[in-house]
């Protein structure tokens, strides 16, 4: 049992899955050193509070309907919980802080996610320091700022494969892509409250991201800590908010080393009913076992997308491979079986990914997606990048690729490396141990 150290940290993660767990990862490592914990959340997506039985969890009320709460518009989405949020989590603080002076507790500090852009005034009213938790590569947040002034810019004599100089190594197309959810009031919005911070806290390393820190540091001009890919201290998908398919694993049990190709788009991106079928022949034709996680098809709404697949071709599928509504994912990745993650390339599932040795084939749909991706494929080299082609033929080919040729053999050795070096950044005096340390001390100087 950690002797308590007097001190609550509130956090305050946006309603996605990709928040809540680097979220989660971080109050664990600070309840580990004595912090107690408070995790205010909406209603929508709310935690398991009894999966986390030493964090007291405080619902506020989100007002989202049905259908805004099933959007995949996320920017919509952040700005319905923006509205909607304010004034229920102002209260909810207030009541924190008058049962804190009760218990003669002292609150040291809210960390919370940038996105949300009304916190920052409130608690420099309440003299409360706010430290912002990125789940986003170093290079993406701080440069996805830069984007509204890049609109007017050279963009339009260029070719859409040509690299963006301000935002490597994104080519045209993709900024131009990523520039269609920028909405740059409340971009300017998240940058003020984001330089107003007392810090910037990111799910990353300095070995994931050394092309940034310096000008990220510049930029925003408040200090910056890496918390590395955490779950590998403290594993387990507690904080998972659909039920994993534990069967999942049992079946990997039963497959050949590094044979299987593990398939998921994350919480968030779906495939049409086209796409969807263009994987599943692709996955089909290889001949590889495969794990592959449909939540669903984008079009194919208030029936089972399994529905939209031929008998014929659901056979086949069934011979070779499992289809699972959610899968337990980071022990997926650990599991001898995996040779390979067929990816959206989130930036949690990236640096998952990197940590078990397990090279990628990149299909990203949007936002960071895009810049991971390419980093996975130019910058490490750690696997192979689709272009966006969702075909059946393109699929089985990186498929091949990637499992049965040498040229596979080559991206497993690089991987190899970089899991080594990202691993040790969270071992006793890598970069991101000693920065958690910084990080503990800071706050408990608040
Ligand atoms: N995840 C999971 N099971 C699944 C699919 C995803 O546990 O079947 C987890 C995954 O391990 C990761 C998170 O969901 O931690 C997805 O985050 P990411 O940033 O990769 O993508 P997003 O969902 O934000 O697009």
């Amino acid at each position: 049992m950690v002797k308590s150290n007097g001190l609550r940290v509130v956090l305050f993660p946006l309603p996605l899955q990709g928040v809540i767990n680097p979220m989660i990862q971080l109050a664990k490592i600070l309840h580990s050193r004595g912090f107690s914990i408070t995790v205010i959340h909406t209603r929508f997506n709310a935690p398991k509070a009894s999966s986390h039985p030493l964090f007291t969890f405080v619902e506020i009320p989100d007002g989202l309907s049905e259908t805004e709460a099933t959007t995949e518009d996320v920017t919509l989405l952040l700005t319905l919980l923006n509205q909607n949020c304010e004034s229920p989590f102002r209260d909810c603080l207030n009541k924190l802080f008058q049962s804190a002076e009760k218990e003669k507790e002292r609150i040291s500090c809210l960390i919370d996610d940038s996105g949300w852009v009304f916190t920052q005034p409130l608690s420099q009213s309440l003299n409360l320091p706010r430290l912002v938790l990125n789940t986003f590569k170093v290079s993406f947040f701080t440069n996805h700022f830069l984007l509204p002034q890049l609109r007017h810019l050279t963009l339009l004599d260029s070719k859409q494969d040509d690299p963006v100089e301000e935002f490597p190594p994104l080519r045209k197309k993709e900024v131009l892509q990523i520039l269609t959810e920028v909405l740059d009031s409340y971009s300017d919005m998240m940058l003020e409250q984001t330089k107003a911070s007392s810090g910037l806290i990111f799910m990353s390393c300095e070995e994931l991201d050394q092309d940034s820190l310096t000008q990220a540091r510049e930029y925003f001009n408040v200090p910056i800590f890496m918390m590395g890919p955490s779950h590998i201290q403290f594993p387990a998908s507690s904080s998972s908010l659909l039920s994993p398919d534990e069967s999942s694993i049992s079946w990997l049990d039963k497959q050949e080393d590094k044979s299987v190709i593990y398939v998921s788009f994350g919480s968030i991106s779906t495939v049409s009913k086209s796409e969807l079928m263009e994987i599943a022949w692709g996955l089909s034709n290889t001949d590889q076992p495969f794990l592959w996680v449909v939540r669903g098809c984008s079009d194919v709404q208030g029936k089972e997308w399994t529905e939209a697949i031929p008998e014929e071709l659901m056979e086949r599928l069934k011979e070779k491979g499992k289809i699972v509504k959610w899968a337990p994912q980071q022990e997926v990745l650990k599991h001898r079986a995996i040779g390979g993650f067929l990816t959206h390339n989130g930036w949690n599932s990236t640096v998952e990914s990197i940590c078990e040795g397990v090279p990628m084939i990149c299909l990203p749909f949007r936002w960071d997606q895009l810049l991971n991706a390419r980093f996975v494929t130019e910058v490490w080299m750690v696997g192979i990048h689709l272009e966006g082609k969702i075909e059946r033929n393109e699929i089985e080919k990186a498929i091949r690729r990637l499992l049965l040729e040498t040229e596979g053999e080559a991206t497993r050795e690089r991987m190899e490396l970089l899991k080594e070096k990202v691993g040790s950044s969270v071992k006793q005096n890598g970069s991101a141990y000693r920065s958690v340390e910084s990080l503990i001390d800071y706050i408990s100087s608040f």
